[in-house]
């Protein structure tokens, strides 16, 4: 991540209706975790975070986040992390599934799946969530580490070309 890629530039620059935050998990939980949410929610946006793998899952969700977005490769353990995870009762975004080999068969359809914008073009995403986008509610991210990716034009002209259902966070947190 780029250090000019500050949430103060995120809630500046506004690139979707939903705000959220999420940054690595292992970057800052167990330093700078108080500091981290009070300065996202000064912005009012939602606070995130981003799991790598199930080493973290139990720390994380020892801790409030408002949603988990979640690198779940195709191991037993990390499998057994999104039900760690989903029993905070918090939504959980499986985070950019092509690119860790999930097996989009072993997930709850309790998730959400992530599309997103930085990675969802590199590889044939026809052939990985066609099969799936009747099971899941996915959501469309952009996984902005620099300003300048704080967009969702490719991942929603995908998921327009999917023809899947997007949910709203904060529908889910709160209600429509
Ligand atoms: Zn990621």
């Amino acid at each position: 991540m780029v250090p000019e890629q500050t949430p103060e530039l995120v809630a500046h620059v506004s690139h979707a209706e939903i705000i959220g935050v999420s940054d690595h998990f292992e970057h800052f939980a167990d330093k700078a975790y108080d500091e981290y949410v009070e300065r996202i929610r000064a912005l009012k946006m939602l606070v995130a975070t981003e799991i790598d793998g199930a080493a973290s899952v139990e720390y994380a969700a020892s801790l409030h986040f408002d949603y988990y977005v979640y690198h779940c490769r195709d191991t037993a353990a990390d499998y057994r992390g999104v039900e760690r995870l989903l029993a905070t009762g918090r939504p959980v975004i499986i985070a950019h599934p092509h690119v860790l080999e999930t097996d989009l068969s072993r997930i709850p359809e309790t998730c959400l799946v992530e599309i997103n914008n930085r990675y969802v073009w590199q590889g044939d995403w026809s052939a990985y969530y066609g099969p799936h986008r009747d099971r899941f509610r996915f959501v469309i991210n952009s996984d902005a580490h620099q300003p300048n990716w704080l967009t969702q034009s490719v991942a929603r002209k995908v998921a327009a070309d999917l023809g899947v259902q997007e949910q709203s966070i904060t529908e889910l947190l709160f209600g429509a």
